[in-house]
This record gives structure tokens, C-alpha cells and sequence, in this order.
């Protein structure tokens, strides 16, 4: 055994073979010399476990085609692309939404050059950040003025800091929300210095539970959209020009926490109706919270719109400073609310709304593609077929709501569902699927079409990753 560590080639000799490949040798040395250590460690594991027992296994040549996997897989960038074939539209998890092609052109644009992100070609001196989005938020919305900060969280801390600091905010029990991530409705209230006064029962807050609890104290009244849940049977919430009402009678502002918020329609699109962004300021709320990265489809951003006296308060306010939305994100905004001018536009282009508003056929199509593709890699070792099924749109938006669909199931003989879902993480690019009672399938809804072939072949790679290590 001991003289099998011998046969071991040296860093220097590995490092020069491997040079031969442009990729790696396009890689930072610091970066590579590690890799070839940890991999001539695993080497000297294997001589010590008895899993390498010849020296011909130990030349260059033959080390080579691991190796290279070994280096390459090793050194790639942390932030990687990943498949989605969830069907779920809007995953946190993945990134949320995928932005249309304005906005990334506008990304690379903003990135690429200075630009006028906060000086004024008018005049020539400091200009305002917010003037790239707000006219086209207020045009599309109906609202008087308008911000962005770095997302909805902030969003609303910063509506609660400014309006309510120290003072209470009239919330529903059944409104009391968590998000997820840690995101609590009560808890963003604490930090924000806001004193949450609770009224109602967990299912049903009537108008009168809200206008008893008025008071001295009494900065805002506020509504919360209950996103990722659901409530039916005996509720009630109060609506919201109930509750514009109330606050005209007693000189108080309406918030509204929207989540997700929609500037489109979707009633049409058999949806659940849900209001629209530009609803909800026409039904009179004074200051309205949503993400730029859920149904809109744009880039991670939390938009406030409403009336000027508190959108302006709301500038002003210090901790602005902390939350502020910066250039790259403001470019994609931008182009992607200018989607928005023509709704037909956005529901075409803003590939969010797209993979939600899919039509049947086209997901029929799509899968037939992709199931096409899959038997072309895997060949008759795998039983693939279309099935009816359903996806989600997700990030809390139309909650328990299912969007109907085509999926595609694949069960390859001697693998389990489990163990190809797994194999799957490590493919180039990784591919995320979805297993239903011990079937796995993928959903094309959120595949795009170009990525059809590329999903086929992370299920090549991945089935024959398992194959070699039985
Ligand atoms: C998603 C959501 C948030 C948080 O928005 P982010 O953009 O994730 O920061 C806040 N409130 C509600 C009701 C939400 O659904």
C-alpha cells in the first residue's frame, strides 16, 4: 500500500495536465491548487481504504476524466442557474420571478455605464432615485406619488415607522399574518416602534370591532393581505371602503399590506378574483405596500403608492437611507412596469405573468415537447407520460388556488423517484422537480421553451451519475 502513495503525481504534474483544458486554465490558480489537494486527498483515502489497489489507476491518464469533474464541478460560481420544474411560478426558494428581456437589457445597461440614476439631465444637479419610476407608478396605479425601497418587508416597516411610530395601529386577528422567512406581521410592527392594537376574533373582525378601539392613541388603520393562507367557512373581514369610511370619520390613514399585489387583472384568466393594485387606491386606501418580484414579475423591490402627504413623509424619513433600492434594480423596474403601459404587452412579455396565464394547449404542447425530449436522452430504459395535474403560482399569491396543467412522469426502471430528485441537484445546470405519491414529475409551466432540452439532458446526466455509482 505504501508504495501505491508514490504513484500519486505530484500538484505541479496535475496542474500541468489539466492546463490542456481552457476552462480550468481560464480559473484562478490559488482556486484550482486547492481543488487538486482535496482531490489527491480523496485519492490517498481511497489507497488507504483499499478502494484504489493498482498503481495504473494512479497515472495521470487515467485520473484525468475525474479529475477534471472533480475541478470543474468544484469551481464553479456559488450563485448558480437552476432549472425550475416545479411548476410553481413564484418560488422564493428559486429566486422568485425571472425577469422579461426589457428588464435584463436594462439591468446590463444600468451596470455596464454610468448613468443618471440620481442627478438631473434637467438641471444638472442632484435629481431624486424615485423619479425614474414614479410618474409610470402613478400613471399605471392612478396613486398620487409613489416609492421603492429594497422590498415589501421594508416596505412596510417603513409605512409603520413613519405613520405610527409610538402610536397604534388598528390590525384584524385574521389578519396577523406570517409570511415566511421570519416575516411577521406583528413582529415588523414591533420594530417599527408601531404599538399593534388587535381587534376582532381570528375569524371574523366586524366594522364595529375596529371603530371601539379608536382612540387618543390611534395613528392607522391597517389591512393585511393574508397571502399564503386561506380562511373559509364563518369569517368575515371588513372591506376596504368600510373601512375609508371609518378613517374619514375620524381623521385616520388607511394602510394596506397588498403582498403580492397585481397591476393586471387576472379574474379572466379563471383566477380567483383578486383586486388590483390600482383598485385598492381607487377604493380610497392612503398608502398601499406590494413586491416588485411576486405577480409583477419585475425585480426585487417593495413599491408603496398612495397619497402624497405620506408618500412624502415617507421619503423623508431616515431609515429611507437603509432600505433604498439601488441602480440595477431600479433599471428593471422600470422597464418592466413600461410592460405595463399595455396590459396585453405584459402578459406576453413579463415571463411571470406568461407562465401564469398559460393556456391549456400550450402547456399540452410544451409537455409533449419535453416529453419528447426526455425519451430521446433516456431512451426505452424510461417510461414517460403526460398527465393532467397542476401547478402553483406561489410567493404567497392566490393561496391554495391550483392552476391546471400537463406534467410529465418519469420512472426509470431501478431508480427511485427520490434518489433521481437527488441526482438531479448536482446535474449542470441542477434541476428542481416535484414528487407526487412516489412519482416524479416535472411541470413545464415553468420551463421555458429553450430550456426543454436542456432539462432532458440534466435527467441523462443524472441517471447516469446513479448508474456508475451501483
Ligand atoms: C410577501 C409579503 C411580504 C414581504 O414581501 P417581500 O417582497 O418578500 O419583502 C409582506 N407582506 C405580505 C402580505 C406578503 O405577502
Amino acid at each position: 500500500m505504501s508504495t501505491l502513495f508514490r504513484h500519486l503525481p505530484s500538484v505541479a504534474q496535475v496542474l500541468a495536465g489539466l492546463d490542456a483544458d481552457p476552462d480550468i486554465a481560464a480559473l484562478p490558480r490559488p482556486l484550482v491548487k486547492e481543488q487538486i489537494n482535496d482531490f489527491l486527498d480523496i485519492c490517498r483515502e481511497e489507497i488507504r481504504s483499499g478502494v484504489i489497489v493498482d498503481a495504473a489507476a494512479l497515472a495521470l491518464p487515467a485520473l484525468m476524466p475525474r479529475l477534471t469533474a472533480f475541478v470543474r464541478a468544484r469551481s464553479r460560481p456559488h450563485f448558480r442557474r437552476v432549472l425550475n420544474a416545479t411548476g410553481v411560478v413564484i418560488h422564493t426558494n428559486l429566486g422568485r420571478s425571472v425577469l422579461a428581456r426589457a428588464a435584463m437589457e436594462a439591468v446590463a445597461e444600468a451596470c455596464a455605464h454610468y448613468s443618471n440614476c440620481e442627478f438631473d439631465l434637467t438641471t444638472g444637479k442632484r435629481g431624486s432615485r424615485y423619479s425614474h419610476v414614479e410618474k409610470i407608478l402613478c400613471d399605471i396605479t392612478g396613486a398620487e406619488a409613489a416609492l421603492v425601497v429594497n422590498n415589501n418587508a421594508a416596505a412596510v416597516l417603513i409605512m409603520l415607522e413613519t405613520l405610527a411610530r409610538g402610536r397604534e395601529v388598528i390590525v384584524s386577528r385574521g389578519q396577523l399574518v406570517e409570511i415566511g422567512g421570519s416575516f411577521r406581521i406583528p413582529d415588523v410592527m414591533a420594530k417599527s416602534g408601531a404599538i399593534l392594537r388587535e381587534v376582532g376574533a381570528t375569524n371574523r373582525t366586524h366594522i364595529q370591532d375596529y371603530e371601539r378601539a379608536i382612540g387618543d392613541e390611534t395613528a392607522a388603520l391597517m389591512r393585511v393581505h393574508t397571502s399564503n393562507f386561506r380562511m373559509v367557512g364563518f369569517t368575515k373581514e371588513v372591506s376596504l371602503p368600510e373601512m375609508r369610511a371609518l378613517g374619514d370619520r375620524y381623521g385616520l390613514p388607511v394602510i394596506e399590506d397588498l403582498g403580492s399585489g397585481t397591476l393586471c387583472d387576472l379574474a379572466g384568466h379563471g383566477l380567483p378574483g383578486e383586486p388590483t393594485v390600482q383598485q385598492v387606491v381607487a377604493q380610497g386606501a392612503d398608502v398601499v405596500s406590494f413586491s416588485g418580484d411576486k405577480v409583477l414579475g419585475g425585480p426585487q423591490a417593495g413599491i408603496i403608492v398612495g397619497r402624497k402627504e405620506y408618500v412624502e413623509r415617507i421619503k423623508r424619513n431616515p431609515l429611507n437611507r437603509a432600505v433604498r433600492i439601488d441602480k440595477m434594480t431600479l433599471a428593471a423596474l422600470e422597464a418592466t412596469l413600461r410592460l405595463y403601459l399595455d396590459m396585453d404587452t405584459a402578459r406576453r412579455e413579463v415571463p411571470t405573468l406568461r407562465m401564469i396565464t398559460a393556456s391549456q394547449d400550450s402547456l399540452r404542447s410544451k409537455a409533449r415537447r419535453l416529453a419528447d425530449a426526455v425519451r430521446a436522452e433516456l431512451g426505452d430504459t424510461a417510461g414517460v407520460a403526460m398527465r393532467k395535474g397542476f401547478s402553483r403560482v406561489g410567493g404567497g399569491a392566490f393561496p391554495e388556488y391550483d392552476l391546471p396543467g400537463t406534467l410529465v412522469s418519469v420512472d426509470v426502471a431501478g431508480i427511485s423517484a427520490e434518489s433521481l430528485r437527488e441526482a438531479l441537484l448536482n446535474t449542470d445546470p441542477p434541476l428542481v422537480a416535484r414528487i407526487e405519491d412516489d412519482t416524479f414529475l416535472l411541470d413545464p409551466r415553468t420551463l421555458a421553451s429553450s430550456e426543454l432540452k436542456l432539462a432532458a439532458g440534466a435527467l441523462r446526466q443524472a441517471v447516469d451519475t446513479i448508474k456508475d455509482k451501483s
